[in-house]
């Protein structure tokens, strides 16, 4: 009998229970086994986090572990499942996508069970965990070229009632930035997927850069407001310290907030995140590598915005994303 996707213990049991949900084998690779914990306290919301979703944004699984430490104490109610690494081949692989398949798993949602291993891994999630969950929490990070702040980012909803309850829970992780992010490349996202299930989907963007010791304490105090303002945790909800400040601002980005690069080359940054910028500012310088007498592009800013996220010293392709910018979000 060809095998399902399933979870190789009962999450109905009360208290903590750890096991593994088992997507099944297919022609190009063996069963994959996902460490999965689960803490029940009964009654109240039902939330299901993961992280590793792409294999090179390492704290989403870091402080997933963190919360499968502190939960235990902590929790008073409800239902929490976690699964550190949902993609564990990316993560092994450090990439983005897997490596078998070349795929972005947060592209194929909600997946196919005769699929490729990416899509049998989306298919496995979609079908036994996203059901057992009210809300999602999926780690990301902007990984290691860009420079961006501790995010929550959520893309338009067309459902107004779940935007706002969506925008609600964002917030509630007092992160210096929530941001609602108009975004072309969306068919196969987890978020949309569970939009469409009715669910609360947040996507935290943890930074770019490399896995810093403070970056990771933003993170986990975020989470911990979160969960705190789901009431799964008694505590008070606290703002973070990012730049010596406590604070955080809600931004949209447009599709045109988004700045490609003219040509490829080495492209370096003349500002930093959140710098807010007036039209016609240098942004960045592009170097060819082609030639050392062809002169370097310089790059301006297209309007007055807040640099969201700009590339940290990165090699990019003609028409490459280098900035994002933003503004502050109209209601
Ligand atoms: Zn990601």
């Amino acid at each position: 009998m060809k095998e399902i996707p399933h979870l190789t213990f009962d999450l109905d049991t009360l208290g903590v229970s750890t096991g593994h949900l088992v997507v099944p084998k297919g022609a190009d690779c063996e069963a994959l086994s996902l460490p999965v914990f689960s803490l029940n306290k009964g009654e109240g919301p039902r939330l299901l986090i993961t992280g590793g979703n792409h294999g090179n944004e390492l704290e989403g699984p870091i402080v997933a572990r963190r919360l499968v430490e502190w939960l235990p104490e902590a929790q008073t109610c409800g239902r929490v499942i976690i699964v550190p690494e949902i993609n564990p081949l990316a993560v092994q692989a450090w990439t983005r996508n897997t490596p078998i398949d070349g795929k972005n798993l947060n592209r194929a949602f909600p997946g196919r069970a005769d699929g490729t291993v990416t899509e049998r891994i989306a298919d496995a999630v979609s079908r036994v965990l996203l059901p057992m969950a009210d809300t999602v929490f999926d780690f990301h990070s902007f990984g290691p070229t860009w420079d961006t702040p501790s995010a929550i980012i959520t893309h338009p909803i067309a459902n107004a009632d779940l935007m706002a309850k969506t925008l609600r829970m964002a917030e509630a992780f007092k992160l210096p930035v929530t941001l609602v992010w108009e975004y072309h490349d969306t068919p196969g996202m987890f978020d949309i997927w569970a939009h469409s299930q009715g669910k609360v989907f947040i996507c935290p963007e943890f930074g770019g850069g490399t896995v810093s010791t403070e970056a990771l304490a933003i993170h986990e105090a975020g989470v911990r407001n979160a969960l705190i303002a789901l009431g799964l945790v008694e505590g008070k909800a606290e703002h973070p310290t990012f730049r010596q400040q406590k604070s955080s601002q809600t931004l949209e980005t447009l599709l045109s907030d988004e700045l490609r690069s003219p040509a490829r080359g080495i492209f370096e940054p003349r500002c930093s995140m959140l710098d807010e910028v007036k039209q016609g500012d240098l942004i960045g310088v592009l170097h060819s590598m082609e030639s050392l007498s062809a002169g370097a592009i310089d790059i301006y800013a297209p309007t007055t915005s807040i640099v969201y996220a700009i590339r940290s010293g990165a090699y990019v392709e003609a028409d490459e994303e280098i900035v994002y910018f933003a503004r502050p979000l109209k209601l």
